[in-house]
C-alpha cells in the first residue's frame, strides 16, 4: 500500500460513512479506534496528529513506551488480552478496557480502580463463534457474570465486545456481529446493569463494514489504517 496515513484515514472514514448509509445509521454513532500495535511511536503520534482520537494497543509491553510519550493526548483503550498481573499498569492509564472476560479479572480491576479512585469503562468480551482459540466469555454464561460484578462499583460495563473468525469474504462474520448484538438487547431486557449497555465494540479490517452493518458503535482498526512498521 502505497497511500499516505493520511489519505488513508480519508478512505476508513468514507468507508465507515457509507456503511453507516446503507444500514441507516449516523456515522457519529461509530467511532474508529486506531490500533496502533503494529507500529511505532513516530506512527502513532501521527495517528493522533491526522485527527484520530482513539488509540487501541493489546499488550502492555508494546504500549509502555508510546503512552508514556503520548498518553496526554488521546482516549486509550486496552483491547488485548490482559493478564491480571498487568492490571496495575494499565489502570488510570486506558480510560477503556475492552478485554474483562473473566471475575478474578473483574476483581482486580475493581480493586485497582477503587484504590485510584476512578471508574474504568469497560466492555465484557463475549466469546460468540464459540471458536476455541478465542478469548471471551460463553454468550449463556453472561447473565450470571453481570450479577457477579453489579457490586463492582468503579467498573461501568458499557458494552460487549467480539471477535470475529478471520474469513476471506467478510460476509461470513456477519452471524457473529449480529449474535453479538442480540445479546446486547437481550441482557438489556434482563435489566442486570444500573444503565443499558449501549455500546458494541466489533470489527476489525477485514470485516468492518458488516460489524458497522449489524450495529457496531466502536471499530478497531489496524492494518486498513496504519499497516505494518515495514510498510508505510
Ligand atoms: C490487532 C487487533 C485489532 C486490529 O486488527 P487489524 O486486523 O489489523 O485491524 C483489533 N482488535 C484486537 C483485539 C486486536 O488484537
Amino acid at each position: 500500500m502505497s497511500s499516505t496515513l493520511q489519505e488513508r484515514i480519508a478512505e476508513v472514514s468514507r468507508r465507515v460513512k457509507r456503511a453507516c448509509e446503507r444500514s441507516g445509521r449516523s456515522s457519529q454513532d461509530v467511532t474508529v479506534i486506531a490500533v496502533t500495535k503494529y507500529v511505532s511511536l513516530e506512527k502513532t503520534s501521527a495517528v493522533l496528529d491526522g485527527g484520530l482520537q482513539d488509540i487501541g494497543e493489546s499488550r502492555w509491553q508494546d504500549a509502555e513506551n508510546k503512552w508514556k510519550a503520548l498518553g496526554n493526548r488521546g482516549t486509550w483503550h486496552f483491547i488485548g488480552h490482559l493478564q491480571t498481573n498487568k492490571v496495575k499498569d494499565v489502570i488510570g492509564k486506558f480510560q477503556y478496557i475492552h478485554s474483562l472476560d473473566r471475575l478474578s479479572l473483574a476483581k482486580e480491576l475493581q480493586r485497582k480502580a477503587e484504590a485510584a479512585g476512578i471508574d474504568v469503562k469497560v466492555f465484557i468480551q463475549v466469546n460468540i463463534s464459540g471458536e476455541d482459540t478465542k478469548f471471551g466469555l460463553e454468550p449463556e454464561k453472561m447473565p450470571d457474570f453481570l450479577r457477579e460484578i453489579a457490586g463492582y462499583n468503579n467498573l461501568k460495563v458499557i458494552g460487549l465486545m467480539t471477535m470475529a473468525p478471520h474469513e476471506e469474504d467478510p460476509e461470513l462474520t456477519r452471524p457473529v456481529f449480529r449474535g453479538l448484538r442480540e445479546l446486547r438487547d437481550k441482557l438489556n431486557g434482563l435489566e442486570l446493569t444500573p444503565e443499558p449497555i449501549t455500546e458494541l465494540s466489533m470489527g476489525m479490517s477485514n470485516d468492518f463494514e458488516v460489524a458497522i452493518e449489524e450495529g457496531a458503535t466502536w471499530v478497531r482498526l489496524g492494518t486498513v489504517l496504519v499497516g505494518h512498521e515495514e510498510g508505510s
